[in-house]
């Protein structure tokens, strides 16, 4: 952590009160922060997923989804205006930054899906609010083609403080990983939308 001036906090609106009640600091540069005398344990709950882990482990494991699920999300299920509510929500209750590496940078909604091999069902645990390069850990095959493989693979290495070769690991493993899954049909499981509230046909 030494790195960094301040930790940045991921404080959803309903939260600020108690975030400065917590120990959180707050001003227009840096958003809501934790500053090197704030207690961690106080503002745990806001900590980027980055900042929680106490020993190194990675917090950003390439995964992709398999080839045969790509028509699969709520996009083309729910249509445009219920994706950008869902979306938005999102990035208001991660406080408008990246839940991963808390970057305050323009975000993206990440659809997180369980994979249950038994059953072979693709089911949406929760949107994630992350940012393009964190993001981007899950479609690596969108990475290379849009030439950002290498800064995907410079912020993993950092995020999750991987050796160039535990990481190299790490994304072969994401590949078998992915074939084996790419040669079965998923059925697409939405019921977390229902808990939620988000009403779909
Ligand atoms: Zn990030």
């Amino acid at each position: 952590m030494a790195n960094f001036p301040f930790i940045p906090l991921c404080v959803p609106p309903w939260d600020q009160t108690a975030a400065l009640a917590a120990g959180a600091q707050y001003n227009q540069q840096n958003g809501f922060y934790a500053d090197a005398n704030t207690h961690l344990d106080e503002v745990w709950v806001w900590l980027p997923r980055r900042f929680k882990v106490a020993s190194p482990q990675p917090v950003l494991v390439p995964d992709m989804l398999p080839s045969t699920t790509w028509e699969q999300n709520i996009r083309t299920i729910m249509g445009m205006p219920a994706w950008d509510r869902i979306r938005k929500h999102a990035y208001q209750a991660a406080g408008f930054r990246c839940e991963i590496c808390g970057a305050n940078a323009k975000l993206e909604a990440h659809e997180l899906f369980q994979l249950i091999n038994e059953t072979a069902t693709q089911k949406l645990s929760r949107i994630m609010a992350l940012c393009p390069l964190c993001h981007k850990v899950h479609h690596l095959g969108i990475a290379r083609r849009l030439g950002m493989l290498g800064s995907v693979k410079a912020h993993m290495l950092v995020v999750n403080r991987w050796t160039p070769a535990q990481m190299e690991q790490a994304i072969q493993h994401a590949y078998d990983v992915w074939e084996q899954r790419s040669e079965w049909n998923w059925s697409l499981d939405l019921s977390w939308l229902h808990d939620y509230g988000y009403v779909y046909v």
